[in-house]
């Protein structure tokens, strides 16, 4: 197939006339997909149902220290719960503080307490005039729409294959003290499926930000979420930054959303003491503990780091032929056009396919006509504007294995058509 660019204007109509005789085609299947959020699929759902046979009124729900989790107590978590969230993140039980089921909650609340009080010691956000926010992009939506309520200017930072693009990093920390903070998803990106390499882990660990109270939010959402029997390896950023003596600048987030339930999981947090004790101050005030009959839910059904490793195995196995299913639909379909290029993630929960420029936002309509909803085209970058209206995110999980072709199939129509309608705007 002739690359769409060096077609003449005749070949262009005539391929489009055929497209749009499939694509009404489709429409008619009325197709109801959704790809648009990393939802699991309700047989993922069904890997975690076991925990929840492991309490029931006779159990003691007690922790391994004989607190009684039924009560109030252990803001920071049960110890054990510390230590797994710990291990997951890479700190040591003592840095760590196990929250409700919301590792978002936590980035948000994170925020919030710099904003009103200030972060170790420092004035409070809110007193330091106008602020920025560094947003490497193509980036996670929800992280940017954070920063963007508490009314920072996002700044966008190019993702690299390797990460953010650490000589602007380096450039503006430096030089700016309103940057105060920088969004991260180190491993298996969202969207972009990229893990940070070990030069930018140690560039990150390095910063010698021009604030005092810049931090790196480390969100590691996706740190086992492995596709491949040969993972990426993501250099840990604590021990990087100890050997600095920069343990204050990174604030570590996870959680369980995606190994057990989204609806139900552990969110944790981790960062230096000096970090840590701000934010208790905070919590304090919020709430007299987490849910700890929770935590000694997922003790019971995770146990340790091996059992997080055999679970989310289970959900590769489920997940997996999905990945696939698109990329092979992608292959035979976009391959050669020059008109769309995707990543091959070896983890996490996204495909990022840059369609032709200037052409994302009617792929995206074109997929909602006809019944495949995505993520709104934009919504990978600060603000929702991607400057070149190409980037579109893509969430197999959550369809049936049987229904993501089908999606994928409408996903490259869509995007042929919409570079043959560009092409001939230009023709
Ligand atoms: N961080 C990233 C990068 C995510 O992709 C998601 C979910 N899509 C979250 C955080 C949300 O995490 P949680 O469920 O723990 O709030």
């Amino acid at each position: 197939m002739l690359e769409f660019q060096k077609m003449s204007e005749k070949e262009l109509q005539s391929l489009k006339a055929e497209l749009t005789e499939k694509f009404e085609a489709c429409k008619a299947q009325g197709l109801k997909l959704n790809m648009a959020r990393g939802k699991p699929g309700a047989d993922q759902l069904a890997l975690s149902m076991g925990m929840l046979d492991a309490l029931n009124s006779k159990s003691d729900m007690k922790a391994s220290d004989g607190m009684d989790c039924r009560n109030y107590g252990e803001p920071d978590g049960l110890p054990e719960m510390r230590q797994l969230m710990g291990q997951l993140m890479g700190l040591p039980a003592e840095n760590v503080i196990v929250g409700g089921n919301s590792s978002l909650n936590m980035m948000f609340d994170t925020v919030s307490c710099a904003m009103t009080h200030g972060l170790a010691g420092e004035k409070p956000w809110c007193q330091q005039g106008k602020l920025k926010f560094l947003c490497p992009a193509p980036g996670y939506d929800r992280h940017f729409a954070v920063t963007e309520y508490f009314g920072f200017e996002l700044i966008t930072v190019p993702m690299l294959s390797t990460g953010p693009d650490m000589d602007v990093v380096e450039k503006l920390t430096g030089s700016d003290a309103s940057i105060k903070g920088i969004w991260c998803v180190p491993k298996y990106a969202n969207p972009t499926g990229i893990t940070f390499s070990d030069e930018t882990v140690r560039r990150f660990a390095a910063l010698k930000p021009a604030a005092p109270d810049f931090r790196i939010f480390w969100d590691n959402a996706y740190c086992v979420h492995e596709l491949t029997d040969t993972p990426d390896v993501l250099l840990n950023l604590w021990e990087e930054c100890r050997k600095n003596g920069n343990e204050d600048l990174p604030l570590f987030f996870a959680s369980t959303s995606k190994i057990t339930f989204p609806g139900a999981g552990i969110a944790a947090m981790g960062a230096s003491e000096k970090n840590l004790n701000t934010l208790r101050e905070h919590y304090k005030y919020q709430t007299i503990g987490p849910d700890k009959l929770n935590q000694l839910r997922h003790l019971s059904f995770l146990k340790n780091m091996d059992g997080i490793h055999a679970q989310m195995q289970k959900h590769r196995t489920l997940i997996a032929p999905k990945f696939e299913a698109v990329e092979k639909t992608f292959q035979e379909q976009l391959a050669g056009k020059g008109i769309a290029e995707w990543t091959k993630p070896n983890g996490g929960y996204f495909i990022s396919v840059d369609v032709l420029n200037g052409c994302a936002k009617r792929t995206v309509a074109l997929c909602k006509e006809a019944g495949v909803t995505l993520t709104g085209a934009g919504a990978t970058y600060p603000y929702k504007k991607d400057p070149n209206d190409s980037n579109i995110r893509v969430a197999p999980t959550y369809p049936p294995l049987a229904e993501i072709k089908a999606a994928a199939e409408l996903f490259c129509l869509c995007a042929q058509l919409a570079a043959c309608e560009k092409l001939l705007e230009k023709a």
